[in-house]
């Protein structure tokens, strides 16, 4: 019998380390118009699926991210009607966004059509309850034109893009969350893909110190994904309502009871608050930016 592939995650070359996969069966690899992709299934983790070298999700722990980037801007807002996603090509966020039946409109804007392509056939239990919802528009373009050309307002614009390389660089740019504030509607919050403090610090104090640039409000806030290797992960947050941070417990438990008590496996009330109290050494990172 073949010996099995292992598979590395190459993001972190740069500083001596790799995550290896053995893959069990790789059901698809190719080299599309932006990027290469592949996908395997992983005797633990499910199916992932690896673009330029980077874990982008995994069936076992997908649904730590995709909650966190969800709810988290929407149940802080408390309004949410408009929401937009950038990237997102698997589907997993909008799986979530949907959720939400107080959202009358999501719009995604994922630049490669052949990850949401595939994504019908390997991941269905994202794919299956957006597609084809009628609160939903999948548009394929860059998410930096998309947001400069747009005159629709959102309330919250969901940030779910790779690494600042390749065809996600222009959304770690100042161009880019300069176009993003100028499609929020009053009140609204953007929330992004930030890395891992530990191993990505710079990104993270990059990103936050251009939000401070545009925004009242410039933070990220955290939570442990294991596949995304180096402990917490930072989603950054930009608002120009710097209450939406601090919402208290009880009112974040009251939205969440209004909206349903729809079910999570990692996002609560406490875990949401809990979130934005960043370690010290995460705090200080910000503190800096
Ligand atoms: N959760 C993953 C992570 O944290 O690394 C990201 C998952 S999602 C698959 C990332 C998506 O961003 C991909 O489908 C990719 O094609 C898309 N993307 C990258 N650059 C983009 C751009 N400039 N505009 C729109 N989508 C983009």
């Amino acid at each position: 019998m073949a010996a099995k592939r292992w598979i590395a995650e190459t993001l972190f070359d740069d500083l001596g380390f790799r995550m290896m996969l053995e893959a069990e069966r790789v059901l698809y690899e190719t080299q599309t118009q932006h990027q290469h992709l592949v996908l395997f299934e992983h005797k633990f983790f499910g199916k992932v699926l690896m673009l330029d070298g980077a874990i982008q999700v995994t069936t076992k722990d997908e649904f730590i991210y995709h909650e966190m980037m969800t709810h988290v801007p929407i149940l802080a807002h408390g309004n949410a009607r408009e929401v937009l996603i950038i990237g997102g090509g698997d589907c997993g966020i909008a799986e979530e966004v949907l959720k939400h039946k107080s959202v009358r409109r999501l719009t995604q804007v994922e630049i490669d059509a052949s990850v949401v392509e595939f994504s019908k056939q390997h991941f269905p239990q994202f794919t299956r309850p957006v597609l084809g919802n009628s609160r939903f528009d999948l548009i394929i373009d860059d998410g930096m034109n998309y947001v400069a050309r747009t005159d629709r307002r959102f309330d919250a614009i969901i940030v779910d893009s790779t690494d600042p390389q390749g065809p996600g660089k222009v959304l770690f740019s100042e161009r880019f969350y300069r176009a993003c504030k100028g499609c929020l509607a009053a009140g609204g919050v953007l929330v992004t893909q930030n890395g891992v403090p530990i191993v990505q610090s710079g990104e993270l104090v990059s990103s936050i110190r251009k939000f401070r640039k545009l925004f009242a409000d410039g933070s990220c806030y955290v939570a442990a994904i294991p596949t995304y290797v180096g402990g917490h992960m930072a989603m950054g947050w930009a608002s120009d309502n710097p209450r939406l941070r601090r919402m208290p417990l009880a009112t974040i438990s009251a939205r969440y009871r209004r909206a349903g008590s729809f079910a999570t496996k990692y996002w609560t009330p406490e875990v949401h608050v809990a979130a934005f109290a960043l370690p010290r050494f995460i705090a200080e990172q910000v503190a800096k930016a």
